[in-house]
């Protein structure tokens, strides 16, 4: 944490060592289930959660430990916990820090999954959760309660993009003692730095910026007090949950070049987002880097970059038809969910399947993760569709 150099080298330069004699740059990929003890002793001894010896594939390889040690650097934490994908390491969260008889609050715009999670598994265990609204740090701190274990900060929100004042969110629950953890996918651990604000826990979606290929899945969960993160990685454990050392290769790949990527999204992604704001038929431009998007005051004050990823709404007086012939007629992005991949997608979400309160965002909203694609071209292709929707 106090090394100097700039994450994109410090993602490069990492501590390894390679066995002697042998030079290569990329890490050895280590893959087993059986870890062979060399005696009886060395079997009692080692624990996994102590991370002192290797006891069995499930619990940890070289191949997993080493990105553990790359994704705590780049998020600024100290322990690192893999799962098979960023909905796995929520539910580890969610498992490991709520018991029957707790609550715990989610942001309005929270990734769905997290909410559909706590709506029906959670619910079912007794444990209970509300939505918060994340633009107003006051209904955060008022709906805490003795029963309030945990609290999720997403920055900014999944699909509608609005950027939260962190620090009010972090500070209502640090007030009351209340743990938080931050969904981090669209900072990735670049955008701004999250420990600095004092939040509790990071999860990462990895499947989007770190892998960067659109082919693998994982999430991560970092933390920097040693208790909270043991309580976690038991219930990891307990939980089966690990990751292929194959799949792991392929993140720590993907890290290598992940600031390059970042940044060119980000820029392609304003680009394109202003170009959208310029047509008449989009009424509003939910990209937090622009002026005139929710929370972009909050964005401003606490990030050096964002992520390519921005929705956009369509006139109200257009008919969902129109737009989705837009999305249609779209040749070079593709329709499909997810983000972070080379190429770039498109999708058309219903609002008001996903909020209590519609009309706060009027509109057919259509959301775009912007791949690594030529602007240009990407441009063209946006406003040929334009023309088709009329
Ligand atoms: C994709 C995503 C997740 C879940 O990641 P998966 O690996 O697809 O399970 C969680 N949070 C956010 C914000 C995401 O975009």
């Amino acid at each position: 944490m106090s090394d100097p150099r700039d994450l994109t080298t410090h993602l490069l330069h990492h501590p390894y060592q390679p066995p002697d004699s042998w030079g290569a740059v990329p890490p050895g990929v280590f893959k087993a289930s059986t870890v062979i003890f060399p005696d009886v002793a060395a079997l009692r001894g080692r624990t996994y959660t102590a991370k002192t010896g290797y006891t069995y594939g499930l619990r940890g390889t070289p191949t997993t430990y080493l990105l553990e040690e790359r994704l705590a650097t780049l998020e600024g934490g100290r322990f690192c916990i893999l799962s098979p994908s960023g909905l796995a390491a929520i539910m580890n969260v969610d498992l490991a820090l709520l018991n029957q008889g707790d609550e715990l609050l989610l942001p309005d715009n929270v990734y769905g999954p997290s909410a559909d999670l706590a709506a029906s598994v959670l619910s079912r265990w007794g444990i209970t959760h509300q939505r918060y609204d994340p633009m107003n740090p006051a209904d955060l701190a008022a709906r805490i309660s003795e029963r309030t274990k945990l609290v999720w900060i997403e920055a900014p929100g999944s699909v509608t993009m609005e950027f939260p004042d962190l620090p009010a969110l972090v500070a209502a629950a640090k007030a009351r003692g209340v743990l938080t953890a931050l969904d981090n996918t669209w900072g990735a651990g670049l955008a701004f730095r999250p420990f600095d604000l004092d939040v509790d826990i990071v999860m990462h979606a990895l499947t989007k910026y770190p892998s960067g290929g659109a082919d693998v899945l994982m999430g991560s969960v970092v933390s920097r007090d040693e208790a909270l993160h043991l309580k976690i990685l038991k219930v990891h454990g307990q939980l089966g949950l690990g990751v292929a050392a194959n799949d792991a290769e392929f993140i720590l790949r993907g890290l290598n070049t992940m600031a390059l990527r970042y940044h060119a999204h980000d820029a392609a992604a304003r680009e394109l987002a202003a170009f959208l704001g310029r047509q008449p038929q989009v009424t509003r431009v939910l990209h937090p880097a622009l002026p005139g998007s929710p929370g972009h005051d909050h964005w401003a004050a606490n990030c050096s970059a964002a992520a390519g990823l921005f929705s956009v709404l369509f006139d109200p007086a257009l008919r969902q038809q129109q737009v989705d012939a837009f999305v249609d007629a779209l040749q070079l992005f593709r329709i499909g969910y997810s983000w972070g991949g080379p190429v770039s997608l498109v999708v058309p979400y219903d609002l008001g399947a996903m909020r209590a309160d519609r009309s706060v965002l009027p509109g057919h909203l259509v959301r775009f993760s912007i791949g690594l694609e030529a602007v240009a071209d990407l441009q063209a292709d946006l406003a040929q569709a334009l023309r088709v929707m009329g």
